[in-house]
């Protein structure tokens, strides 16, 4: 009897050995099953109908093959209010919301600078490549990225290198160990540049890129539509009243000379704001893929990529315009060119990609009013006026209001100490002031926003976007289909369905083939890419690895 434990015992130990060292080797085929290259791209504003609306305008190798050979998430929803670049491009690649990685907006009033700043905004550096522009940092973004995760989980072996035309869209997903994030510098300098947070000089093969003069060669030409414009009738007719102006162009159609427009459109800037911003971003990653040598050493490399051009058009030529339509069709010639440069020099099946949208947008909300659907314009100085003459009439005084911006209202606290007035009364009086002006949805108080959890709805995502430390004091929702803006072009920042819903296609090594129609948040891409690679989550990460994309 006694014998016979013992031979189970020694056969426990023995078993319990041999499992431990096919552990180690496990984990060391999971290190070595990593993908060589990790492509995040954000697509700035691309709602998720795009995919959709423009499908048979695709080419097969571009977005059609992400969809045919990848995972593609039907239901992914931005869970935040506001919807905007900095935002969006944050909650993706930390998997947090505003109320934790602490990038409330674009810019915002600091209340303890007592200015408003921009996000990426770090007067400790100095531009790199060009005379100005670089001065950034992601200092103010509090938690780590899934870049940041790739990096520490390979103590620094592998190279994270993030591009973009926009400074916040290359720096933020970055994270903040990025090796280099890149960006373009428009007006007289038509260059990609970088800050001095991530080195002093510019590498060769991005000198060699802009000696080039790729700016130039595309601002040579005329931008007419990819394919014959009669057929495209996905769109509203090319002469609009929804739709801005060039400088310098009298009516908002094709063809466009950009030979032409650029003098009076601040030079080298204009390519943001047409489909070649898209096209030479591309040109720059093929160039930093082979110039970092990505996907080539023994660790697992990042590249982010995030095309702006296609938020400029949007803002300019609203959702329905011809000049969207084909951004995205040239987007998607892009893209195909993209993805086969990637198997070229990294390899098919050797790189994991991940493909999602910032925030998408509203449907020019003048363009809605004439086919009888509600929306329209919030005015902000009129807004203002009303908060002053409200704020006056009850407390003597406007001092007490400090700052009104990003439809959130600050209290100086000096003031209200001054006068004796407690912040619990002038916000009482205040919210049931403001809700009465005209296409306000929701006024609530920080104090709420601290003491109830709210689960569903534009209270929900009020909430994970508010930050108890950068956040105002009263906060504000205008009505659906409601923008601060110019009555032309289209714009975004809501919690409604058409500024969260965006497009998410995995794509690659450690990704099944699949479509699914369940919701998920936009906190869940970076813990889904932490969970393929068997890293950490970021640090701040609220959301979890959406399993049925996961081999
Ligand atoms: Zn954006
Ligand atoms: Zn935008």
């Amino acid at each position: 009897m006694k014998r016979g434990i013992l031979l189970l015992c020694t056969l426990f130990v023995f078993i319990s050995c041999k499992s431990d060292k096919q552990t180690t080797s496990n984990s060391n085929s999971i290190e070595n099953n990593r993908p060589k290259l990790v492509v995040g791209i954000v697509v700035d504003q691309m709602r998720y109908d795009y995919l959709t609306k423009f499908y048979n305008k695709y080419g097969d190798g571009g977005f059609k093959r992400l969809m045919r050979e990848g995972f593609q998430l039907q239901g992914i929803h931005y869970n935040y209010i506001p919807t905007y670049t900095a935002v969006g491009h944050t909650s993706i690649y930390t998997g947090a919301t505003p109320s934790t990685h602490g990038i409330i907006s674009n810019s915002w009033y600091d209340k303890y600078l007592k200015k408003s700043i921009y996000c990426v905004d770090d007067s400790r550096y100095k531009t790199v490549g060009a005379k100005s522009g670089g001065t950034k940092s992601p200092f103010r973004m509090l938690t780590t990225t899934i870049s940041d995760e790739v990096k520490l989980a390979q103590n620094g072996r592998n190279k994270t290198i993030s591009l973009s035309i926009k400074d916040r869209s290359a720096i933020l997903p970055g994270g903040h160990t990025a090796n280099t994030a890149y960006w373009f510098q428009g007006g007289n300098d038509g260059k990609f540049i970088t800050s001095s947070y991530y080195r002093e000089e510019l590498p060769k093969w991005v000198n060699d890129f802009n000696s080039l003069n790729k700016a130039d060669e595309y601002l040579n030409e005329v931008w007419n539509t990819y394919f014959d414009i009669d057929t495209y009738t996905e769109s509203i007719a090319d002469d609009n009243p929804y739709e801005g102006l060039f400088r310098g162009k009298k009516a908002p159609v094709f063809p466009y000379d950009l030979k032409e427009l650029r003098k009076k459109n601040k030079n080298y800037s204009l390519i943001k704001k047409v489909p070649a911003g898209n096209t030479i971003l591309v040109d720059f990653a093929e160039a930093a893929i082979v110039g970092e040598n990505l996907g080539k050493g023994d660790a697992t490399d990042f590249l982010a990529i995030s095309f702006s051009s296609t938020d400029y058009v949007g803002h300019q030529f609203g959702v329905d315009s011809k000049e969207l339509e084909d951004t995205y069709i040239r987007l998607d010639r892009d893209l195909e060119r993209l993805l086969q440069f990637l198997d070229k020099t990294v390899g098919e099946n050797e790189y994991t990609l991940f493909l999602t949208a910032d925030h998408a947008a509203v449907q020019v909300p003048a363009y809605l009013n004439a086919l009888k659907i509600p929306g329209g314009y919030f005015d902000f100085k009129e807004f203002k006026d009303f908060l002053k003459k409200k704020t006056i009439e009850h407390f003597g005084t406007y001092a007490i209001i400090e700052n009104v911006s990003n439809f959130q209202i600050f209290f100086n606290k000096e003031e209200l100490k001054k006068r004796k007035l407690s912040k619990k009364e002038v916000t009482e009086k205040l919210v049931d002031d403001l809700i009465d002006f005209d296409k306000v949805y929701k006024v609530v108080s920080a104090e709420t926003m601290q003491n109830t959890n709210f689960t569903k709805g534009v209270l929900n995502s009020l909430q994970n976007g508010y930050n108890q430390k950068f956040s105002g004091d009263i906060l504000i929702a205008p009505m659906p289909s409601t923008i601060v803006y110019p009555h032309t072009g289209s714009s975004h920042g809501s919690g409604y369905a058409y500024d969260t819903h965006v497009p998410l296609l995995f794509y690659g090594k450690g990704v099944k083939k699949g479509v699914s129609k369940q919701y998920y948040p936009i906190t869940y891409v970076a813990p889904t890419i932490s969970s393929l690679l068997n890293v950490s989550e970021p640090s701040g990460c609220v959301g979890k690895p959406i399993v049925e994309v996961l081999e």
